[in-house]
């Protein structure tokens, strides 16, 4: 259901959209599909409900973060079931990283909200206040491959900074952005800030770019998308903050700790089947240690157990879809003209607890060799649990490789020289570089990208700015 002004609603029109579990090929429920009549009475209600809202003080809305995150914390298994059956991600990673970090959220910007200071510049003979108010109603619209833990990101410092909310999750991850609102509804939240409203992208996504109630929009999806959702929304003159794909890659120099450095590429490659933005889906490796390392790194890749989501025993579980599993294989083929050699994977898995299921969209974890670093299936991104393997001679070529792509979001190091890392991350183009580790978050920190990754950056500090305005006030001191 949709949740505007505070009800849960059908589309105006009536109409649906089903919603499959991707490890059974089961439709698990249905949605409405939304319209811009729709967008337009959530985008109303939200414009309603804002001042109130905004006018509530810092600490008062941190209170409710908290409040929020308690309660998503009671729900933390029912979230990761959701999570698992909409994405076949395997519980596990449901469990540890999207119900966790989606409770993580709120209650991180409820205590960065509460350390936040006035803002004051003096000058000789007047001092400047500056006042942050919510820019109003902001669009939130959110991918399926982190579904609650992207749209909490957005929405947590989005009413942190007295904003309210237009959502628009994924057509294909609608059901934890429906625990969302009935969270924000049982806890009485005030009617109209927050709205959600379910549906496709060109249609839903499409009405609430051009709204001109909705004055700010966080996007984070696809390139492609991102495109047109600059396309649409920047001629409105709407704050946009822009957070798309990647092609990122994992350095390895001929220093590093091999056992680390295996562990950590292939956790950076196949972490949700490879459906994370930050995935290191290129390893750049040093040329003299490559035999050794990719021996260890394939037979790691083979160990890993792939099997029906549900279970606790799976650490690959299914592609988000059908369609989205025939793109990824289409990229396995063209590797292959591409001249690539397949050192493990590249069929499909139909296997796991409950048997083999021909209707999952199992995929085996690929390691693909012998390919230039230039080639399509090594500079597009897949979003699927390929990975591409370079060799390099020199710190050099490992720089020109990583930054042979039109992507620059993320990227991870591995060395024993902590200085040469710290040197070489700073040649590489892209928002966030890890040595040593992979996606180990501090969330004050910046997360964007650079290129055609994004534009701006979330987290900490850089979400209050995009989710505020600021009003400077001059006061002349008195004579
Ligand atoms: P997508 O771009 O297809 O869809 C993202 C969202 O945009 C969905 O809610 C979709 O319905 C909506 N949408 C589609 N067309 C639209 C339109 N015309 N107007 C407005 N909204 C529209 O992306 P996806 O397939 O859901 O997600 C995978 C992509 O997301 C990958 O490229 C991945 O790298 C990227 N991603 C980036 C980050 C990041 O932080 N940089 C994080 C996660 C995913």
């Amino acid at each position: 259901m949709n949740y505007i002004d505070g009800t849960f609603v059908h589309a105006n029109d009536g109409q649906t959209l089903e919603n499959y579990n991707p490890a059974t090929g089961k439709v698990v429920a249905s949605i409405p599909r939304s319209q811009s009549a729709d967008v337009a009475q959530a985008a109303a209600a939200a414009k309603k409900a804002q001042p109130a809202w905004n006018a509530l003080s810092l600490k008062e809305r941190a209170a409710w973060l908290d409040k929020i995150a308690d309660a998503l914390q009671e729900k933390h298994e029912a979230i990761a079931q959701a999570e698992t059956m909409d994405t076949g991600k395997p519980i596990s990673l449901s469990r540890r990283v999207d119900a966790s970090r989606s409770v993580d959220n709120f209650r991180f910007f409820a205590e960065f909200g509460r350390l936040q200071k006035p803002m004051m510049f003096e000058m000789d003979d007047a001092v400047n206040h500056v006042h942050r108010n919510g820019l109003g109603v902001v669009g939130l619209i959110t991918p399926w491959n982190l579904p609650l833990y992207l749209l909490s990101w957005k929405v947590a410092p989005a009413l942190l900074m007295g904003n309210a909310i237009v959502a628009k999750p994924s057509e294909l991850t609608p059901l934890t952005a429906n625990i969302l609102a009935e969270t924000l509804d049982e806890l009485q939240v005030p009617k109209g800030v927050f709205n959600l409203v379910h549906g496709l992208g060109p249609e839903v996504g499409q009405a609430i770019l051009e709204d001109q109630r909705i004055t700010g929009i966080s996007f984070t999806g696809g390139t492609a998308t991102g495109r047109i959702v600059a396309a649409t929304a920047a001629p409105l003159f709407k704050k946009l903050s822009l957070e798309l794909g990647g092609k990122n890659a994992t350095i390895v120099l001929e220093d590093a700790d091999m056992d680390q450095a295996v562990n950590g590429a292939v956790r950076a490659a196949f972490t949700n089947s490879g459906q994370v933005c930050l995935c290191g889906s290129r390893i750049l490796v040093h040329a003299s240690i490559a035999s050794t390392f990719l021996a260890a790194f394939v037979a790691e890749v083979k160990s890993m157990t792939i099997g029906n989501p549900v279970e606790s025993s799976s650490q690959i579980g299914t592609l988000i879809s059908m369609d989205h599993l025939e793109k990824v294989e289409s990229y396995i083929d063209l590797a292959v003209e591409e001249g690539g050699t397949i050192l493990t994977g590249g069929t499909r898995a139909m296997t796991g607890a409950i048997g083999p299921n021909p209707d999952g969209a199992y995929l085996s974890p690929t390691v693909i060799s012998g390919l230039s670093h230039l080639s399509r299936c090594a500079t597009e991104e897949i979003f699927g649990p390929v990975v591409t393997v370079h060799t390099f001679e020199t710190l050099e070529q490992a720089t020109v490789m990583a930054n042979a792509t039109e992507y620059g979001l993320a990227g991870s190091i591995w060395t024993a020289d902590l200085e040469k890392g710290q040197a070489l991350a700073t040649t590489i183009e892209t928002g966030i570089v890890w040595i040593n580790t992979w996606l180990h978050r501090d969330l004050r920190t910046p997360f964007g990208g650079v290129k055609n990754s994004g534009v701006g950056r979330e987290g900490g500090q850089w979400s209050l700015e995009f989710f505020s305005e600021t009003t400077n006030v001059c006061v002349m001191n008195p004579k």
